[in-house]
């Protein structure tokens, strides 16, 4: 069995079909990667996992469950994180202050034992706390501990996105373009990280990227896809040189 298994899933906007009878599946411990042109259906995809979508057709299943039949809010307590390919922080909170978001669903207690006293509700806090500290550390981001999301490089704000997925403990960790505005420096930096991800901590990883120098480096495989069909699945070696593929990009 596979931890994410998309079957024959078609999501049309209006006349416009964005995701076009694609299935797929993510395997336990693998870094799967989705590539291709602007508008191919990749974040759509991503957001038909998350449930923010219904498809008009196909299945999705998680963890031998059907993600079809629970909401998005619900989607986070399956241990599903993501990214955004537009970074979505709360900009008037510090680095650690988003990062304890990415532990909501962790959350037993509820606002109200926080506020009123119980030993049960510190050492509950205490966990969250200890957890967070450990992804600061992991990405190297202790400088930005306790500074605003507001004030900071994009570069540093895309790590602390990151962050908050990582917070979460997922299972599953989908990530839209994580290296898209980084600097090649950067860009080393999560390739290792998503390495590290994947073999340390084995969480499965799904990632749409251009890079495909970091696609190469991290994959295990990949799916090319354009106006929301499948082109090619392979190794990323394979589906860069899949003529379909190499059409598509030259907009043939
Ligand atoms: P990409 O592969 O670049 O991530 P997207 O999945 O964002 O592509 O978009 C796929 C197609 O669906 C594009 O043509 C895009 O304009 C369209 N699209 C995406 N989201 C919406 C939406 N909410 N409403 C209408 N069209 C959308
Ligand atoms: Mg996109």
């Amino acid at each position: 069995m596979s931890l994410l298994e998309i079957d024959n899933v078609t999501l049309r906007f209006g006349g416009l079909v964005a995701v076009d009878n694609v299935s797929l599946r993510v395997n336990e411990g693998e870094v799967f990667a989705l590539v291709g042109p602007n508008g191919a259906g990749k974040s759509t995809i991503f957001n038909l996992i998350s449930r923010f979508y219904d498809p008009a057709e196909g299945r999705i299943r998680f963890d031998g469950k059907d993600l079809l039949k629970h909401t998005a809010d619900q989607v986070p307590s399956f241990g599903i994180a993501r990214t955004f390919q537009n970074i979505e922080l709360f900009e008037q909170a510090t680095v650690l202050q988003n990062l304890l978001v990415g532990r909501h669903r962790h959350r037993k207690t509820g606002m109200l034992s926080n506020i009123v006293f119980s030993p049960k509700a510190y050492r509950e806090e205490l966990r969250h706390r200890e957890a967070v500290e450990e992804v600061i550390e992991f990405l190297n981001l202790q400088p930005y501990r306790d500074k605003m999301i507001g004030g900071l490089p994009y570069g540093v704000r895309k790590v602390v996105e990151l962050g908050r997925a990582l917070a979460s403990e997922p299972k599953l960790l989908l990530l839209d373009e994580p290296a898209s505005g980084l600097s090649v420096e950067e860009t080393q930096d999560m390739a290792f990280w998503i390495e590290d991800i994947q073999t340390q901590m084995g969480i499965s990883v799904m990632m749409v990227e251009h890079d495909m120098g970091l696609v190469s480096a991290v994959s295990g495989r990949v799916m090319a896809l354009s106006d929301g069909k499948e082109l090619a699945t392979g190794t990323a070696a394979e589906v860069q040189s899949h003529p379909a593929v190499i059409e598509a990009y030259l907009g043939t």
